[in-house]
């Protein structure tokens, strides 16, 4: 675990595995708000944030079928950088 304040760029693993948490709206209101300066900093984990907000309501809504072909191309190229890391 690191902890480099002032360092953005260090803590995208962390933010991106508190991101979950955030779009549930699970994180107290100071960790909430760590993620949410770090994303605005940080489109790389901006557009990753944005595209698990996606896979949650796709998840949600159950209507996949709907989803545009290139979203559904995003979100397989997402899923395989989590799970293949
Ligand atoms: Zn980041």
């Amino acid at each position: 675990m690191t902890d480099e304040c002032g360092a953005p760029d260090s803590s995208c693993d962390e933010v991106l595995r508190e991101v979950a948490t955030y779009l549930d709206g699970e994180l107290t209101d100071a960790e909430a708000g760590k993620v949410v300066e770090h994303l605005g900093d940080c489109p790389p984990c901006k557009d990753r944030a944005d595209l698990e907000a996606c896979v949650k309501d796709l998840l949600r809504s159950r209507c996949a079928d709907s989803a545009p072909p290139a979203l559904i191309a995003r979100l397989e190229a997402f899923i395989g950088q989590q799970t293949g890391a």
